[in-house]
């Protein structure tokens, strides 16, 4: 799926021919949005069926459903699916509606321009009685407008003369059902509590969430040119039931002539604070005095111009990755734009793109905010502070747990409360099963580590003293109180958790869910109680002392904390980090049989499980665990770690346990591509590290995984592909108060350059194999930097070259 007539060049993807068992992976890679809202690239002309999923999606936007499932009830917090404000169609005289996938088509081409934001649609269709007609459609959603949206659509009758009629909507008639999976729970959202008329040709459409009372409004104006000329045509008002409003006209158009119909619309909702607690009045306002649709393209595209300014990564040499890097760039870039931000939202791990996972969110962000961190700090900074306005929930989370300090769940909606569901279901064997997934502690550890990294490589103190620091503080408490000290030998150990290998639920046989000792956990606290004494080190007295006493952190605490930076366990046998307690007790499983049989093995949980057994009883892991220490920390740190805890460590044992761990990883995950990428990288496998690069690249654009991109893309991938570009192959490095670079291109690459910050300080690089030179645009000090192990200072406004050694 998905590999079919589909091209990336020149900043386009384009895709030749409909196909309707592709439309909706080209959704998901279509999709338009500005980080306030997100369109799936669905046809105009089409309703939600199994072909099609126009959905709209603005971050934050949730609303919690109970269903009755499994004996039991649940409730599930969704990302909502808000009202389709793309429907627009027409027909001939008294002929059919026109829609892809059931007018007989002569031509169809989609353009996504990555460059400017734009989706173009271009298409021609014949009748049965003869007729041809070509529609060219262009869309946005306003990069700098967070609430705007516009279509122009422009239908010209190639061989007749006749009636055009033409009908717009606003679909608020819309249901969570992007996932088959799951459409067993409930799924209404909405109630529509107002719809009408503003204007001539313009419709609204007030409407309420079901439990959380959001308010949403929807304006449309529809405005009518032939040949360029606008005309005043009369509208009627169509409703279909109470929460469909639209407009129909009939107009004349002879043969050649184009019609074009101009469709803005805006969308506020009740959390808007622009929005002064009025959203219909707002939206109305807005589009009543939007221009018309080539003004608002040329300022979305100067929009894009000025964010492609700081983002673009130039590359010689590859087209390939040169694309697809911009393409997941600009998802990013949709997703949580510095242009449309400051909202009180975080980042799903899914996008804007679809209804996976309801639009929930995980720790991926550990996989994307090196991307942001780079280039608009205030993107960060916006995700991190998602996190402390939930950090009371998280106290409480803790505190229920019988735990002390600030525990984050594992997934998180609107009020950062535990959304992961109780039961899941597996597709293969179609029974519900109970999903243990929240003992997944580490996305605290993943939380404090987006602060430290966002602190270290912008020094921004007023975040650190006013939110940062006490994120981090509450969670070194947290983990300190779940670290359990046994007399019997003498060490911390971690209980009833999970690893981000989530095949592991629990021991085998055993009912308690949960298992001890995970590595990757257990190293990580150590290295943030470390880092947590350096960070409280740099904070003024006041501050400090503020902090130590409303987090209630005494000094016989600390001295725990010591306690546990000395004697937190790790099983190593033979340069081997054990992934949990007893793991090289499971059983292995016959990898060849099993790929044979099945040939796609991602899901080996669901397979193993669907035949009676459980994953928990054999070495399997969805995806990399232990090898996420080398992912995060440097090899220095985590050398620093394992001598203070009194086990040795050296480079040997990356390659050991790349080795061990990779034979036994069935990727279940897209992330363990981007871990495994850099791992294998920083093992100097550039042809194994370049596989995956590719793998890790082809993600999304090829629905690697057989079906989830068409419920949303995989914002982690997409962020990983950056992280390795600026970590692996610029080799850009900042760790205690240092900025290092150690460039290492892939041999395809000529050349690659970026722009990034560091400290306030705007830098461009530049490196090919013979050269690297870094000019530093802006600043208030010269940049002293390491490069290739040597010490160099960059004097503002000039350009250091520095010859690379083969
Ligand atoms: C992965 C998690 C990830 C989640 C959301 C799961 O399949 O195992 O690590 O956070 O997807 O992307």
């Amino acid at each position: 799926m998905g590999i079919k007539d589909c091209k990336i060049d020149n900043w386009k993807l384009q895709y030749n021919g409909f196909d309707s068992e592709q439309e909706s992976l080209r959704e998901s890679l279509c999709m338009l949005g500005n980080g306030y809202l997100g369109t799936r690239g669905a046809a105009t002309e089409a309703l939600p069926s199994e072909i099609h999923y126009p959905g709209t999606y603005i971050r934050g936007l949730y609303n919690r459903l109970p269903t009755h499932i499994a004996g039991r009830t649940i409730y599930n917090e969704d990302m909502v699916n808000c009202p389709n404000w793309l429907y627009l169609t027409f027909r001939v005289d008294d002929g059919e509606w026109f829609c892809p996938g059931v007018s007989p088509l002569l031509s169809y081409k989609i353009t996504l321009n990555i460059r400017e934001g734009m989706l173009v649609r271009e298409m021609r269709f014949k009748s049965k009685n003869g007729r041809r007609t070509k529609v060219v459609e262009s869309r946005l959603v306003h990069m700098s407008k967070p609430h705007l949206a516009a279509l122009s659509y422009t239908i010209t009758p190639e061989n007749y003369d006749g009636n055009i009629v033409v009908h717009s909507l606003l679909d608020g008639a819309v249901l969570n059902m992007n996932v088959k999976r799951y459409r067993q729970l409930n799924f209404h959202h909405w109630k529509t509590h107002s719809l009408g008329r503003f204007s001539d040709n313009g419709v609204y459409l007030g409407l309420r969430t079901t439990q959380s009372k959001i308010e949403l409004a929807q304006a449309a104006r529809l405005r009518v040119f032939i040949n360029g000329r606008e005309k005043n045509v009369s509208m009627e008002e169509i409703q279909h039931g109470k929460n469909v409003i639209g407009l129909q006209a009939g107009i004349r158009v002879r043969q050649g002539q184009s019609l074009s119909l101009e469709k803005t619309v805006t969308v506020y909702s009740s959390r808007d604070r622009e929005a002064e607690g009025k959203p219909i009045e707002a939206a109305v306002k807005e589009v009543s005095s939007a221009s018309r649709f080539e003004r608002l393209r040329e300022s979305h595209c100067r929009a894009w111009e000025r964010l492609w300014d700081r983002y673009d990564m130039t590359i010689k040499g590859d087209a390939f990755s040169q694309n697809v890097l911009r393409f997941h760039m600009f998802h990013l870039l949709q997703t949580a734009s510095p242009l449309c931000g400051d909202r009180d939202a975080g980042l799903p791990a899914r996008g804007l793109h679809g209804e996976a996972y309801r639009g929930h969110i995980f720790w991926d962000e550990l996989f994307v905010l090196p991307a942001f961190n780079m280039n608009s700090p205030s993107v960060t900074k916006n995700i991190l502070l998602y996190r402390f306005r939930r950090l009371n929930k998280a106290r409480e989370y803790a505190r229920n747990n019988g735990y002390q300090g600030a525990m984050f769940p594992w997934q998180s909606g609107s009020t950062g409360e535990e959304e992961t569901q109780e039961v899941h279901l597996n597709p293969l064997s179609g029974k519900w099963g109970p999903d243990y997934s929240r003992l997944q502690r580490h996305v605290s550890l993943a939380i404090a580590y987006n602060v430290l990294k966002y602190w270290q490589t912008t020094g921004d103190r007023d975040f650190l003293e006013n939110q940062g620091a006490e994120i981090l503080l509450a969670i070194a408490k947290f983990f300190a109180s779940l670290m359990e000290y046994d007399r019997n030998d003498d060490r911390f150990h971690s209980r009833r958790v999970m690893g981000p290998d989530e095949f592991h639920e629990k021991f085998p046989n055993s009912d308690i869910p949960g298992i001890n000792d995970n590595a990757y956990t257990n190293v990580m606290v150590v290295w943030l109680l470390n880092e947590v004494y350096e960070v409280i080190s740099v904070l003024s007295a006041k501050v400090r002392s503020r902090l130590l006493k409303k987090l209630k952190i005494t000094p016989e605490e600390m001295g725990c904390w010591d306690e546990i930076i000395r004697k937190t366990k790790v099983s190593v046998r033979d340069g081997i980090i054990e992934q949990f307690s007893g793991y090289f007790r499971l059983r292995e499983l016959n990898w060849e049989m099993y790929r044979k049989k099945y040939k796609d093995i991602h899901r080996l949980d669901r397979i193993l499980k669907a035949e009676g057994r459980s994953p928990d009883a054999y070495k399997v892991s969805k995806q990399a665990d232990v090898l996420m220490l080398f992912y995060v920390l440097s090899l220095p740190e985590i050398k620093r770690v394992m001598e203070k805890l009194g086990y040795g460590f050296d480079r040997s044992m990356v390659k050991k346990n790349y080795e061990y761990y990779l034979q036994r990883t069935s990727h279940g995950s897209t992330l363990s591509k981007v871990v495994h990428c850099y791992v294998a990288n920083l093992l100097g496998r550039e042809k194994e590290g370049w596989r995956w690069f590719q793998e890790v690249l082809n993600s999304d654009l090829r629905d690697v995984q057989g079906g989830t991109t068409p419920e949303g893309v995989h914002l982690g991938v997409m962020g990983g592909s950056v992280d390795v570009v600026l970590r692996s192959f610029a080799g850009i490095e900042i760790t205690d108060n240092h900025l290092r670079i150690k460039p290492n291109l892939p041999r395809a690459w000529d050349k690659l350059g970026f722009k990034f910050v560091y400290r306030k300080q705007l830098i461009a690089l530049e490196v090919t194999r013979r050269e690297l030179s870094l000019k530093l645009l802006r600043g208030a000090r010269p940049l002293s930097v390491e490069i290739n192990s040597e010490m160099k200072i960059v004097p503002i406004g000039r350009t250091l070259k520095v010859t690379l050694k083969s």
